[in-house]
């Protein structure tokens, strides 16, 4: 039977493809107890599972060389030189002697092995659970001759739409642009950073399915349309005609608003706007400097750490960062430091936590490693010399964290001076508002900072306490809702008052209802994704500042936050008509 799965929609567009459903999980293996004589079998049996898991390892590094390069197929040296370890052959081996059946006693060993690393006082070994996990479910995937669904299998071109519970950052690694056309998980929201990174790859993404790895058969076509976030199964004939009538009239309705590329973001009563772009990933820039923007207003470093095994020296921070600052000359670049933690995590090396996003993440990772912190500060102040960037801190909940981190800019600046490598020491340093703390701080802050940087995707998860990344919880996490607008609005004053500037870089500025009621606020700097860019422009040129006030103003006193939406959609589609706005 022909259905319909709803969804999320994370990142738009449509595509008719085969699904390529990935189960990354270690595999429940049957309690079996084998006799004497099946020992020597067992250990065979054992014996042939490492020798194709090894094959197999040794392929996937070789793709892995090719798509990502060799410090990133490093990870899977590791996990090659984990299933030639004597010692964990022994140990299984021991056990099969004991009566295990090759699996169980694989499957026992791994979890001791992971159990003792996990706890272990040194990072280094923390930072191998995650390629013992791998390993753990490779190698039971052969004993158990489970289908295996490695997406570095898929062949160029396959026009695969990727199946899987989250994306975690071993999987993030291996996204092939060349092979995957969309994905669709379990898990995730429109502001969890799986859907982030879809929209900065371009590819069209459905998240929140909460069952698609069960619903879904690997192989079946099926239609994904990132728009509505559903994905229809069994598509017929006339339904696939549809779709590509649909994708078309999309990409024309992007070309229709190409035009606007060279004109100003400037209201119909004069209020000009800066928009700038928020980059996520270093190719993404030079897109990003034609799509029109003025600038960076969030680059996210992330890519630096999350699904890697190793962190990046200066030297090649610098590359990276200095990629993004040419592209954009003299323009603002406005370069986060690491927001590390949550959901955003390095392959191992990291402590597992009951509250991620209340955890060790952003700010509080790095003042707590100040010679990981400084070997990007040093790395930032270096690339200050190549245009306008500054520097902004994220997570912040006091005024105690950007005096520390002042500090270490300053030792940072003083380690390049000794070494004679030349440097800017005075670079802008601004704050992040994302948390209830930030904004309500905003006064005192402002005081030490030159700018703030509104994130409200957690701004919305922290005020409303709902995770961002629930899909079970998404038609709660409201961004409109009374109590985050007047969070905006506080700040928003507060930096007018002292001359500070301030601009939204979260989900809520791409948004066209969203975008109207910050602009409302009295925000006039939004950075977006760059394939939004051009729709919060023809906003911008639709619209009287003076309507979006008086706009904003009835969306904070609604009560609720639906009420608010309501309020809003009416008076911009009576402000700014346009059919590209609200098809
Ligand atoms: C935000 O929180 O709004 C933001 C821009 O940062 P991130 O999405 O990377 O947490
Ligand atoms: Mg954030």
């Amino acid at each position: 039977m022909p259905s319909i799965l709803k969804g999320i929609p994370a990142s738009p567009g449509i595509v008719v493809g085969a699904v390529h459903l990935l189960r990354w999980e270690v595999p429940e293996v049957p309690d079996s107890v084998i006799q004497s004589d099946e020992v020597e079998a067992e250990i065979e049996r054992l014996r042939i599972a490492f020798a194709r898991t090894v094959g197999r390892l040794r392929n996937v590094r070789d793709r892995a060389r090719r798509v990502a390069g060799s410090a990133e197929a490093g990870i899977f040296e590791v996990q090659i030189s984990i299933v030639e370890d004597p010692e964990l052959r022994g140990g299984v081996e021991d056990a099969i002697r004991q009566h295990f059946s090759a699996e169980r006693a694989f499957d026992v060993v791994m979890l001791e092995w992971r159990d003792h690393f996990g706890r272990s006082p040194h990072a280094t070994l923390r930072e191998r659970v995650s390629d013992l996990i791998d390993v753990h479910i490779r190698v039971l995937t052969v004993l158990m001759g489970l289908p295996d669904h490695d997406p570095l299998d898929l062949p160029r071109g396959a026009n695969a739409i990727l199946v899987t519970h989250d994306l975690t950052p071993s999987l993030t690694l291996q996204l092939d642009r060349e092979c995957i056309a969309a994905i669709a998980t379990d898990a995730g929201t429109r502001t969890s950073h799986v859907a982030i990174l879809a929209r900065s790859l371009d590819l069209p993404a459905v998240v929140g399915l909460l069952d698609a790895t069960v619903r879904l058969r690997s192989g079946e076509e099926v239609i994904l349309d990132g728009t509505a976030g559903t994905i229809a199964t069994r598509p017929t004939s006339a339904e696939k005609t549809v779709a590509a009538a649909l994708s078309r009239q999309q990409q024309a309705e992007t070309e229709a608003l190409s035009h606007l590329a060279g004109e100003e973001a400037i209201s119909r009563d004069g209020e000009r706007v800066t928009l700038l772009a928020n980059v996520d990933l270093p190719d993404e820039a030079e897109h990003a400097a034609q799509s029109g923007a003025e600038g960076v207003g969030l680059m996210r470093t992330e890519f630096l750490v999350v699904g890697r095994a190793a962190m990046p020296d200066e030297d090649q921070q610098y590359a990276a960062y200095a990629g993004v600052v040419r592209a954009f000359g003299n323009k603002p670049v406005i370069i986060r430091t690491f927001d590390v933690g949550g959901d955003k995590l390095p392959i191992g090396g990291y402590p597992e936590e009951p509250n991620p996003f209340l955890g060790w993440r952003a700010i509080r990772m790095c003042l707590d490693q100040p010679e990981l912190f400084k070997t990007q500060l040093r790395a930032l102040l270096r690339v200050a010399m190549l245009g306008d960037v500054r520097i902004n801190l994220p997570l912040i909940v006091s005024v105690d964290e950007v005096r520390q981190a002042r500090v270490l800019i300053a030792e940072a600046a003083a380690e390049l001076a000794a070494r004679g490598v030349p440097h800017r020491a005075d670079v802008p340093v601004g704050v992040m508002i994302e948390t209830p703390a930030a904004a309500v701080l905003a006064e005192s802050l402002a005081r030490d900072v030159s700018f703030f940087s509104i994130g409200t995707n957690d701004l919305v998860q922290y005020t409303l306490a709902v995770d961002r990344g629930h899909a079970g919880l998404a038609s709660r996490y409201t961004p409109l809702h009374p109590a985050v607008l007047r969070l905006i609005r506080m700040t928003v004053e507060v930096a007018n008052r002292h001359g500070i500037e301030v601009g939204v870089c979260g989900e809520m500025a791409s948004e066209p209802i969203m975008a109207f009621a910050l602009l409302g606020l009295g925000i006039r700097q939004l950075s977006v994704n760059p394939n939004s860019l051009m729709r919060v422009k023809l906003i911008v040129r639709g619209m009287r500042a003076s309507e979006a006030t008086a706009a904003a103003d009835a969306a904070l006193a609604a009560s609720t936050a639906a009420e608010a939406e309501l309020i809003l959609r009416e008076r911009l589609v009576a402000e700014v008509p346009s059919e590209l706005l609200h098809a």
